[in-house]
């Protein structure tokens, strides 16, 4: 059994069995990294009010077999990026797009410090993030029609695609086509 204590952004959290939950955070230290939380579901449990989707925390993680929430403390909610409708749905996609493309346990400092400046100046660029993770949309085409200017980013086949390609696959992707800002 191994601890560890470290800084973390929460990108998702969901119910796991009965009473626990999974929380999906991008880490400081080990890079993405998917920890139960026991008793997670309960209302009595006092990790659960700390892990919201979009916050800084610190925790300290248990390492058995799989990683487990010992404790956790919110560093920062991002309150503005909430209360802005726009901002706080641009900063969810991307807590979707990370928790969808990045690999677990592979730290790595360039990104997390990108990730931590993104969140708390608002501005919230999918395009940096897609670059970071070896996705290069200034070297990419449309997947269908080869066209050199891309504006969005599928999850499903992990390819770029031109507007009038994203407008005729909008329905069939849905909240898998990423705007590539
Ligand atoms: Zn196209």
């Amino acid at each position: 059994m191994k601890e560890y204590l470290t800084e973390a952004v929460v990108l998702n959290v969901k119910p796991y069995k009965e009473t626990d939950r999974l929380v999906d955070l991008y880490t400081k230290d080990f890079g993405r990294v998917v920890a139960k939380v026991t008793g997670g579901r309960r209302a009595t449990s006092k990790l659960s009010p700390h892990l919201d989707t979009m916050s800084l925390v610190e925790t300290r993680l248990i390492q058995k077999n799989r990683f487990t929430v010992a404790d956790v403390m919110v560093k920062e909610r991002f309150r503005f990026l909430r209360e802005d409708l726009r901002k706080n749905s641009s900063a969810l996609k991307l807590m979707f797009l990370l928790r969808s493309l990045v690999p677990e346990l592979t730290p790595d400092l360039q990104f997390w410090h990108h990730l931590i400046r993104s969140l708390k100046q608002g501005k919230v660029s999918t395009r940096t993030f897609l670059e970071l993770l070896g996705y290069n949309p200034l070297l990419a085409s449309c997947e269908s029609c080869y066209a050199r200017e891309i504006s969005h980013f599928s999850l499903v086949d992990q390819s770029f695609l031109c507007r009038q390609c994203s407008l005729k696959f909008r329905t069939s992707l849905g909240s898998k086509l990423f705007y590539v800002n």
